[in-house]
């Protein structure tokens, strides 16, 4: 390094004020040194002077080193500070004894509380007896909360969502460990995001969407309808109808048919968020409730000139709602009969889980589209569909696999997909028998 910026540099860091010590000392030094040669000349006193010259400048450039590095510590602390202190989510550390040692300002806004108040007090319990502190407190002792719902799996960081009434808080926490260098656990973080806001606005957005859903419904049933009754009166009134007209009435009450599935779908969805999908179940004879729901996907693979083939053997008996459950398969087989190829077919497979004989695997395989790898993770997300989908059918909710997955695991099963992109697609799901 050039000497005139190596002195400018250590002038910089030697200004800080912690700093202003050891240089002293370093001073002192010096003039010892320079004591030495004025009272004691002679060629030891060079040879000293040399020696004192070299160790002093050695010392000086690791001593720069030493400056440098703590004015980058403090630099970075501040930067850490700054950052905890200014960010929008709300952060506390506490250390084991549940003492608090720092919290920021979001802290302070979420909760209406002053960092003197609770900095350094060991939080207890039976603090939330105080009106001002409760809601902050049980963030600390979550399980204090009336209204939790745990996130995460075992494991760190722990994530809580937490609500709370008067004054109306949702907040989400996530809570991480601090060890020292030998991994002891000295203290806890915890980020504290506020959600009141996204989650009231979030919920008026899904109510919005269920009204218009409950609104479209009837004049849906009712066009629906009209056109399947122009459609009987067109084939009874046994007169050469003009083709155009039979196809306009062909392609209006196909639209809308999928109107409504989109409308049924999008309050199916609803009520599944809302907790209030409910199910009935009852005992059944699963070959039996399999031969039914052939009969009834019949109509629309005529309409593709599609094959729907049943095959296996044997009893099972199963606990089903098998409206709930047919609304699952309806699903499998119309997206199965709707991507598949002209003249394709569907072929349905009831036989026991290879893996677990307590269990009964139903697969549903097709020779259409398929599905792109990549894109099969998402098959089971709401409002996901994949491009060469859309493609062949623009209309479509996205919510059918979502609500057939929701179906299926309330039935303690379980829903599996594989495919290959124009070769294919089979959706298999498990159900447990019941042993007799
Ligand atoms: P929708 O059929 O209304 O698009 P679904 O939730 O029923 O919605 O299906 C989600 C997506 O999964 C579809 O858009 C499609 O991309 C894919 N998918 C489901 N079943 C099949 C299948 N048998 N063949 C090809 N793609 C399928």
């Amino acid at each position: 390094m050039n000497p005139i910026n190596f002195f400018k540099d250590l002038g910089f860091y030697t200004k800080q004020e912690e700093n202003k010590k050891p240089l002293f000392l370093l001073g002192l030094f010096v003039v010892i040194a320079v004591a030495n040669i004025v009272f004691v000349p002679g060629i030891i006193t060079v040879v000293e002077l040399l020696a004192f010259l070299f160790i002093f400048l050695t010392l000086l450039a690791s001593y720069r080193n030493l400056l440098r590095a703590s004015f980058q510590n403090k630099a970075k602390n501040l930067e850490l500070e700054s950052v905890i202190e200014n960010v929008k989510d709300g952060v506390v550390v506490y250390d084991t004894n549940f003492r608090i040692l720092d919290l920021n300002k979001a802290t302070e806004e979420i909760f209406n509380i002053s960092k003197e108040e609770v900095l350094g007090i060991q939080m207890q319990p039976g603090m939330t007896a105080s009106p001002r502190l409760r809601t902050f407190v049980e963030t600390i002792f979550p399980s204090l909360a009336s209204a939790i719902n745990t996130v995460s799996d075992a494991g760190w960081p722990k994530v809580v969502d937490l609500t709370f009434e008067d004054p109306h808080l949702e907040i989400r926490t996530s809570l991480n460990q601090i060890a020292d260098q030998s991994g002891k656990v000295v203290a806890f973080l915890k980020i504290i995001s506020n959600n009141t806001r996204e989650n009231t606005i979030l919920e008026s957005k899904s109510e919005f969407l269920t009204v218009s859903a409950h609104q479209l419904r009837t004049p849906l049933t009712a066009i629906n309808w009209t056109f399947e009754s122009l459609k009987s009166s067109l084939l009874k009134s046994g007169e050469k109808i003009d083709p155009t007209i039979t196809n306009l009435v062909d392609e209006g009450w196909g639209l809308a048919k999928r109107s409504l599935k989109i409308i049924e779908d999008l309050l199916s969805a609803a009520k599944i968020e809302e907790g209030k999908f409910g199910f009935n179940f009852v005992e059944t004879d699963l070959m039996e409730f399999f031969k039914n729901i052939r009969q009834s996907a019949e109509v629309v693979a005529q309409e593709y000139g599609i094959t729907v083939n049943l095959s296996g053997g044997g009893t099972y008996t199963v606990r089903i709602d098998p409206e709930r459950l047919g609304m699952a398969v309806m699903n499998i087989l119309d997206n199965a009969i709707k991507y598949n190829t002209k003249g394709g077919s569907v072929n349905i497979l009831v036989e026991p889980e290879p893996t677990d004989r307590a269990f009964v695997r139903c697969s549903i395989s097709d020779n259409g589209i398929g599905i792109p790898k990549e894109n099969l993770p998402k098959i089971f997300q709401k409002f996901y569909r994949s491009e060469n989908a859309q493609r062949v059918e623009p209309n479509g909710s996205g919510l059918g696999m979502y609500i057939t997955k929701n179906i299926i695991e309330s039935h303690g099963g379980a829903i599996h997909v594989e495919s290959q992109i124009g070769r294919g697609t089979t959706f298999w799901f498990t159900l447990p028998i019941i042993q007799r």
